[in-house]
Parts: C-alpha cells; structure tokens; sequence
C-alpha cells in the first residue's frame, strides 16, 4: 500500500469516527484492528494480512456477478414486481423501479423506507446523503457496500418524498418478504419507523422497537431470521447528537456480534 494509500485510509476511519462517534473503526473486510482508546491509534497489523477495504463514498456498488439460482429468482420477482406494478395505486410518477443493491449472497441485508429523489434518478437505493451516512456506518462494521443487500419497502419514490402509509407499505410488503428470503440473510437492520413497524407488523415507537432484537419468519423457506431495528441514517443526519450516534452504533454492535464480527 502506497503513503497515499495510507492516508486516505487514515482520512476515511476518522471521518467514520466522527459522524459516527466510534471509539475504533475496522482495518478491513469482516475483521477489525483495535484502537487505543487513549490515543486512537489502530494496532499494527501484520504485513500479509488482506488489503483493507477502502469504503468509498460513491453511491453505486458493483453488484458482483450474483450466483446462478438466486439471481434468475430475484429477476424473476422483478419482473413479477414490475407486471404487478403495486404502486401504481398510489405513485403518480417515478423515474426508476428502485429494487435492491448488493450481493445476493449477503448476510447482513439492511430494509429502509421508500426511495428519494437521488434514488429515483439513479435506480439505486441509498444514493443520497443519507446512503452516504449508509455507506459509512456499514464501512465502520468492517464490511463494504458490495457485500450487504440494501432494499426498500416501497420501490418507487412516494409522490411529494411523503412517508408510506400503511396501505401503500401493505402492498409491496409481498415483494420485499420474497426479496429477502431470495438473499436469506443472517441479520435484517431494518432502517427507520417505517421499516421496522413494516416488517415487524408493529406499532411500536422506535424507541422502543431498537436495540432489541426481534424475529421475522421467512414463511417461504420456512425460517426465522433476527432482526435489529435502528434509526433510519436520515433521522441521524437531522437528530445528530452524541446519543443517537451511540445508539445506533450500538445497535450496529448487536448485529455484529449476531454476525460474528468482531464488535469491540
Ligand atoms: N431513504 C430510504 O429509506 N431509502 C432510500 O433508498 C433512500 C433514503
């Protein structure tokens, strides 16, 4: 790794540390260097050990060439997805379907809201600035964009950015319970209210939703996958306080060790 390399690595943890108020952020893909608390400092790593993952902030992962099974499923629920047409109930215009991002072959798959207007441009989820706060609280799990799925329960953008009602979360609820049990994950961080009241059929406040772990059954292929609900990365970027950071790297930590991902 070149000094160049080094320093934008150095530059990127403590960005991380700082919009997320770690006390340590991981080296690199799925392990984690420890910091002094003290001094900050990452312990040594050893020379051979893999390259780090440079999280980045751009908004379009490269989905990896998907496994043969799970991806003609997936295409085949899009096309399902898109002759159904479920929001055409209540959307009045979109530009892009906004499906899904990553890898279908994650374990961790992160559930959020509804597209916005940089998602609906690009066709992708968490585009904008809060898929950037995304991008680094997965990069602070010592894991990349690439190798988490990220959906929606709405796949289009709601007219006016408005938050789905009920009925219109009820109507793509089927498409995104067969999206997961394509991808099958380990651990579901479901993202915000909506989300998390969606997926968990509750009405619960957030704040008594989070930090708790609670089980979706996956009746299509018949198994219970954990789900940890926390602050959408929106509600963060309003409410940014040392507290709603620590909650929500809390309930990250959770699903780390869930994981078995070294959780500090
Ligand atoms: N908020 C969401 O819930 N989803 C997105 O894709 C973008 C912002």
């Amino acid at each position: 790794m070149t000094d160049a390399d080094l320093s934008k690595l150095a530059r990127q943890h403590a960005e991380t540390s700082r919009l997320l108020g770690v006390p340590w952020v991981p080296a690199y893909g799925g392990d984690a260097v420890a910091a002094d608390a003290e001094t900050s400092q990452p312990a040594t790593a050893d020379s051979d050990d893999p390259p780090p993952v440079v999280v980045t902030d751009r908004g379009k992962s490269v989905e990896p060439p998907a496994s043969g099974e799970k991806a003609s499923r997936m295409a085949e629920l899009r096309a399902r997805y898109e002759a159904d047409a479920p929001h055409d109930a209540f959307v009045t215009n979109f530009n892009n379907i906004v499906w899904g991002d990553g890898s279908l072959d994650a374990k961790l798959m992160f559930v959020g809201e509804a597209p916005g207007a940089d998602e609906d441009m690009q066709g992708i989820p968490f585009v904008g600035r809060a898929g950037q706060l995304l991008n680094k609280m997965i990069g602070a799990m010592g894991l990349s964009r690439e190798t988490v799925y990220i959906a929606n329960v709405l796949k289009t953008r709601p007219p006016n950015n408005a938050t789905p009602t009920p009925d219109e979360a009820a109507a793509c609820k089927p498409y995104l319970l067969e999206q997961i049990s394509i991808i099958a994950p380990e651990v579901i961080v479901t993202l915000g209210k909506p989300a998390s009241q969606t997926l968990l059929q509750s009405s619960e406040a957030m704040g008594k939703l989070r930090g708790r772990w609670h089980e979706l059954h996956d009746e299509i292929a018949g198994r219970t996958i954990p789900v940890m609900p926390t602050y959408h990365p929106a509600y963060l970027l309003r409410a940014y306080t040392d507290e709603n950071r620590a909650m929500v790297w809390s309930d990250l930590q959770q699903a780390m060790a869930r994981l078995g991902l070294d959780a500090g």
